[in-house]
């Protein structure tokens, strides 16, 4: 058949065409031919975004993947509902005098069956089926009530960050809602932080920079996350709406395996100093590791070698150790 009318007279296409195949092996007769041509898809999907392979064999994992994928999404909006998701909360510290600046809230999903689950088991499932929307608004709003009632309590609370996703940087009146919800809690646009992923920045640059652009003019403040794991141009950086920088886990870890790596470390100092943001370097471990980034002048740190992130319940005895509560109204 003429698949390409009078392009196929020409034996040059005027694209690029790549055939990909899926490949479900038949071991049982008995499976309906549907079922068979449906795995035979599965497999082929697999290898969709990858640009060395043009062949995919069915193994039931696959659709295993799909299975459990399709049950958390189920078992998501059921777990919103039943308090079945916990704020967790790591303290980020000022180095040089030891002191909590902030926090960063970082979820955490306590499944009935499933047990305790870290962000990674679901978060990026959440960004491709848009459940993140309605997780990340749960996080935000369950952050604003808890800085609300330790304001109310203590008087003061360092500012807590919450993550953004890009999924939510896409969603229309992001600005608007975020403005809302801090009045609605009774609280300042500066108590909450937004850690977006350098990523964000990189892709997809013009459109999504106006949206952080936007946030930032309503007086939020915004961290650049995991910087230094994606690719921004050290030139557009200085044009960037962002209040700290925060350094991508990887320098720590590469830092300590070739201390060559160090002067890196000094490279990015000078250009956060250049246009005048602050750092914060996240998964700090070891005391070595914070002696680099005395070294260097990084002015915060994150990470296990402080504290792990803990319940809301440790953060407020953490954050409030030695403080008196002011006198009951
Ligand atoms: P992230 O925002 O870059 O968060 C840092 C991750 O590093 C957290 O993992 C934290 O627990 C972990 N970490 C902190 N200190 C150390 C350390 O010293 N060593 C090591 N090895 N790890 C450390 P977690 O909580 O599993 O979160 C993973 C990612 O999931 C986060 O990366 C963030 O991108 C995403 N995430 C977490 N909570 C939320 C949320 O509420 N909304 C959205 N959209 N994403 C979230
Ligand atoms: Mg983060
Ligand atoms: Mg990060």
């Amino acid at each position: 058949p003429k698949l390409f009318g009078d392009f196929e007279k020409n034996t040059k296409l005027p694209f690029n065409l790549t055939l990909r195949y899926g490949i479900f092996a038949i071991t049982d007769r008995k499976l309906p031919v549907e079922t068979m041509c449906d795995r035979a898809v599965i497999a082929n999907n697999t290898a969709k975004g990858y640009y060395d392979t043009i062949l995919a064999y069915y193994d039931d994992s696959m659709r295993q993947k799909i299975i459990d994928e399709q049950f958390l999404t189920n078992e998501a909006r059921a777990g919103l509902k039943e308090n079945q998701f916990e704020v967790y909360l790591q303290p980020k510290y000022e180095i040089r005098t030891n002191k909590i600046a902030g926090a960063e809230a970082l979820i955490r999903w306590n499944h009935p069956v499933r047990g305790f689950m870290p962000p990674g088991a679901f978060i990026p499932l959440f960004e491709k089926n848009g459940m993140v929307f309605e997780l990340d608004r749960f996080v935000w709003n369950d952050t604003c009530r808890l800085v609300q009632a330790w304001k109310k309590k203590y008087g003061s609370c360092v500012p807590i960050s919450v993550n953004v996703s890009r999924a939510d940087i896409y969603s229309p009146n992001l600005s608007s809602y975020l403005t809302e919800m801090v009045k609605k809690h009774g609280l300042k646009p500066e108590d909450i932080h937004f850690e977006i992923t350098e990523s964000v920045y990189t892709q997809d640059s013009g459109t999504l920079i106006n949206v952080v652009k936007k946030l930032r003019d309503s007086g939020f403040k915004i961290e650049m996350d995991d910087f230094g794991s994606g690719y921004s141009s050290l030139n557009a950086l200085s044009s960037m709406p962002l209040d700290l920088l925060k350094l991508d886990m990887r320098f720590m870890r590469e830092v300590s395996e070739d201390p060559r790596k160090s002067g890196i470390l000094k490279f990015i100092m000078e250009l956060a100093e250049l246009i005048h943001v602050p750092v914060i370097a996240e998964g700090v471990e070891t005391e070595d590791q914070l002696n680099r980034l005395r070294s260097v002048n990084c002015q915060y740190a994150q990470g296990y070698y402080y504290a792990k992130p803990m319940k809301a319940a440790d953060f407020e005895k953490l954050q409030y150790a030695g403080v008196k509560k002011p006198a009951a109204e």
